[in-house]
């Protein structure tokens, strides 16, 4: 059923077999029901200083910086970049307010499909934009002992963010593994174009508003519209898995 998709990433990174060692997951939108939250918490703010974001935007723009969001809305509504001060103040309030939100639940069908992973011997990891303090903590209560903390990539780990691939290379390197001994889960356009960027299978979930299209246009290798379709369908991915290492 993915065979093809397997074989087409095989042939565009040069690849004969893909060696699953590691599953690598985003946060936001993934393992956590957190965009509602973001897309709030960003349109009050970037509103109280008379600036608009629209959902579709904030979706479109996951990953970004938070500096890196303000510019694009600053340049939109008057040309220019925003200034240091306007960034650190927008980006400082959108935080507390994020920080002061009812706390997101986990996305459905993502713990089953930890679980599952866990028991086939794969090493689940973190890869995220996000450089929230209280990160371990919510990973750690949600997912129990689940994720290494040594094999987490968070924005305090890169010096660019997504789209660049830095963060999925470096997720590559913690965890001492080659690109094709990983699959990436990502929700956003541009955690697509960064795990695709570092060679590795890119599986996307839509869970947001965004056409299937921006994914797919990402380069996403396979696109579902949840998590728990991925992880109904995890099975077949992973016999469609040996059955392309097998046959060539
Ligand atoms: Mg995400």
């Amino acid at each position: 059923m993915y065979k093809q998709q397997i074989l087409s990433y095989l042939k565009k990174n040069k690849s004969s077999k893909l060696k699953l060692k590691a599953i690598l997951f985003d946060m936001d939108g993934v393992l956590f029901d957190s965009m509602p939250n973001h897309v709030k918490a960003w349109s009050e703010v970037l509103k109280n200083h008379n600036l608009s974001i629209s959902k579709e935007e904030v979706y479109m723009n996951e990953g970004r910086t938070g500096k890196g969001t303000i510019n694009m809305i600053s340049q939109r509504e008057f040309g220019r970049d925003a200034t240091d001060q306007e960034v650190e103040e927008i980006y400082k309030q959108k935080s507390e307010l994020f920080g002061s939100m009812p706390k997101p639940d986990r996305m459905k069908g993502a713990y089953g499909l930890l679980l599952k992973v866990k028991s086939e011997g794969l090493t689940p990891m973190v890869v995220t934009g996000s450089g929230q303090k209280s990160l371990l903590e919510k990973l750690q209560k949600h997912f129990p002992n689940t994720f290494d903390e040594e094999l987490m990539v968070t924005a305090f780990d890169v010096k660019h963010g997504k789209p660049h691939p830095e963060p999925y290379l470096m997720a590559l390197k913690k965890g001492n593994l080659a690109p094709n001994e990983a699959i990436v889960i990502e929700n956003a356009p541009l955690g697509v174009e960064s795990a695709v960027g570092a060679g590795i299978f890119t599986i996307a979930v839509n869970t947001g508003p965004l056409d299937t299209k921006v994914l797919a246009d990402a380069g996403a290798n396979i696109i579902f519209e949840s998590m728990q379709e991925l992880a109904d369908n995890w099975d077949i991915i992973r016999n469609d898995l040996i059955y392309c290492n097998t046959h060539k």
